[in-house]
């Protein structure tokens, strides 16, 4: 009976292992912030980096983009 109960112990620890692994390898991965928009050289409010580490973009230029964007793949 002891034995089920250590192959499940061992199961449900690689699954932890693999998940710290999976979890540590996103916390490494390079987040590059952009403070200030990389279009109007005005600073990105912190309230849009904590919620979007990543953006390039103030939130005035970013939905100028999306909208440009959203007219060039129009022409395609
Ligand atoms: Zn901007």
């Amino acid at each position: 009976m002891s034995d089920v109960v250590d192959k499940a112990n061992e199961w449900v620890q690689q699954r932890l292992d693999d998940e710290i692994a999976r979890r540590q390898q996103r916390v490494n991965k390079p987040v590059v912030i952009h403070q200030i928009c990389i279009d109007c050289d005005m600073p990105i409010p912190k309230q849009r980096l904590e919620k979007m580490p990543s953006a390039p973009r103030c939130v005035e230029c970013q939905t100028l983009h999306e909208k440009q964007e959203a007219i060039r793949g129009g022409y395609r």
